[in-house]
């Protein structure tokens, strides 16, 4: 049998870390082997050639090298660069977030084609968004405390459909402990127990949720985030969807994610 010595594939960039004076390890994630680390070799000399193309988040055609232990990044070539998203501190924070989302959440070398797509499509709409905001500020349009909604929400909804995809749906349509439907008034949510249960079992809450929060998560679980209309949520009420969702993925990850406390700044 012809053993494979190199091969093509398309990339997400998710994380990069140097490696002794002039390499880089690279954490690429890829449609078809999943997401598994490489080397790119002499990428931070000021020559370098590949070095404009594998920038962080960045979405590119690479040429790799099967290598002993790691695979060699031979040649990298743009598809896109997500600009914008790295002309606004955070929206390029939004972009690292979803990216240390995937790292947290896959396993190497196992494929996840439409984790690649939900990744590929959140990047590219953080860059309208990033886009549309600056057109808005130089326009003196925009409405106060609407500047980072829709994004709150695009990372909202990477979080749910990133969690089905995986096998971690949020129960979010009847309790997660007795299963009746649940009704438009205030029940709670226990990560443990993966989502909202109704007041009968409220001795099992950890936290409560509003009627209103449970509305926006359902419309968001079950509409791709094109067709997500532009909703003006409060201050309040998004800070208690990130608290609910932020709950979830803690509870699967045993710990926080890094960018949390970046976004919480920049917020
Ligand atoms: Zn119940």
């Amino acid at each position: 049998m012809r053993q494979e010595h190199s091969y093509s594939t398309e990339a997400i960039i998710l994380k990069r870390s140097d490696l002794g004076e002039a390499d880089r390890i690279l954490t690429l994630f890829t449609p078809y082997k999943g997401k598994f680390h490489a080397i790119a070799k002499g990428i931070r000399r000021p020559i370098s050639k590949k070095a404009g193309h594998i920038e962080l988040l960045s979405h590119c055609q690479l040429h790799v090298a099967v290598g002993r232990n790691l695979d060699i990044v031979t040649q990298a070539e743009g598809i896109e660069n997500f600009l914008h998203v790295r002309s606004d501190l955070w929206h390029m924070t939004c972009g690292f977030y979803l990216a240390e989302l995937v790292d947290r959440f896959l396993e190497e070398h196992t494929p996840h084609h439409e984790v690649y797509n939900l990744l590929l499509e959140a990047l590219r709409a953080l860059d309208t968004d990033a886009v549309e905001l600056q057109q808005q500020r130089a326009e003196g349009t925009l409405a106060a405390g609407q500047e980072h909604g829709r994004t709150q929400l695009l990372l909202r909804h990477f979080e749910i459909y990133l969690l089905s995809y995986i096998g971690y749906e949020p129960v979010l349509r009847t309790c997660a402990h007795c299963y009746t439907e649940l009704q438009p008034v205030e029940n709670g949510f226990t990560p443990a127990l993966g989502g909202a249960l109704c007041p009968n079992c409220s001795h099992l809450w950890t936290q409560s949720l509003s009627m209103n929060a449970l509305k926006v998560l359902r419309l968001l679980q079950r509409t791709e985030w094109a067709r997500v209309p532009r909703l003006r949520l409060d201050a309040r009420l998004h800070a208690e969807l990130e608290a609910t969702m932020h709950a979830l993925l803690r509870f699967h990850l045993e710990r926080d994610l890094k960018s949390w406390s970046f976004l919480e700044m920049l917020r």
